[in-house]
Order: C-alpha cells, then sequence, then structure tokens
C-alpha cells in the first residue's frame, strides 16, 4: 500500500501491522518455548533472544496502544465522513 498509495493514505494499515506482527511473532515464540520445555530458556536454542526482540518492537517501534489509538482515530474518521458526521 505504501507503494501504491502512498505513505498518508496506508497509515491505519502501517499502524494496524505495527501491533498484528510483533504480537503474532511473540505468540509463535512463547509457544516455541513451551514445546520446548526448559531447553526452550536455555542457550542451546535462540528462543529467547527471538521473544525478547519481539518484545522489544512492542515499544521500540511505538507502543502498541498509540498504534491502537492511531487506528480508531483513522477508522472512526473514515466512518465519519461516509457518514456525514462532523470530524474530530
Ligand atoms: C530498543 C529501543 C529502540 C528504540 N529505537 C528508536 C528509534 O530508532 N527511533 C526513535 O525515534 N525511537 C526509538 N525508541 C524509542 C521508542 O520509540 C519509545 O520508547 C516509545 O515511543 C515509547 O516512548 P517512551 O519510552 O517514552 O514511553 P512512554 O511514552 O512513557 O509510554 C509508556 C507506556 O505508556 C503507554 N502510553 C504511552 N502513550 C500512550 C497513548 N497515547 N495512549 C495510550 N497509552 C499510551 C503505553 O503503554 C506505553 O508503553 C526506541 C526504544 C527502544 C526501547
Amino acid at each position: 500500500m505504501m507503494d501504491t498509495v502512498g505513505v498518508k493514505a496506508a497509515m491505519s494499515e502501517i499502524s494496524q501491522i505495527k501491533v498484528v506482527a510483533p504480537n503474532v511473532a511473540q505468540a509463535v515464540i512463547d509457544q516455541a518455548i513451551q514445546i520446548h520445555g526448559g531447553a526452550g530458556l536455555s542457550d542451546d536454542f535462540p528462543l529467547t533472544a527471538f521473544f525478547a526482540y519481539a518484545r522489544i518492537l512492542r515499544i521500540a517501534d511505538g507502543p502498541d496502544e498509540v498504534h491502537r489509538g492511531l487506528i480508531a482515530k483513522l477508522e472512526l474518521r473514515k466512518h465519519a465522513a461516509r457518514l456525514g458526521l462532523p470530524r474530530g
């Protein structure tokens, strides 16, 4: 979308993927740790490092809450415009 319609028009989708991707990655890595048992927490596997990276992204690339707030604002604005309601 960034390549086809530009960053401004893709702003909601950019925030959506920034919330979804690290959360899904974190959940998947968490399951992988669980499946491996204690070994999943050991230095034999890089899973705890992967988990930390995914967790860091949920703050470093903008906190989830900030992205969710922006998504809500942009999506509500779209529907308000469609229904002829005032912005704000
Ligand atoms: C490893 C790492 C790398 C980073 N790299 C960069 C970088 O390359 N470039 C860059 O510019 N910044 C970078 N940052 C900074 C990062 O963008 C900020 O840490 C992040 O935006 C959160 O700001 P803060 O730490 O001041 O936390 P705060 O703004 O104090 O937020 C703390 C918490 O308060 C809540 N919160 C904050 N604002 C809202 C809101 N509007 N609505 C609801 N809840 C809210 C959230 O739960 C949030 O996690 C990096 C941070 C880290 C940890």
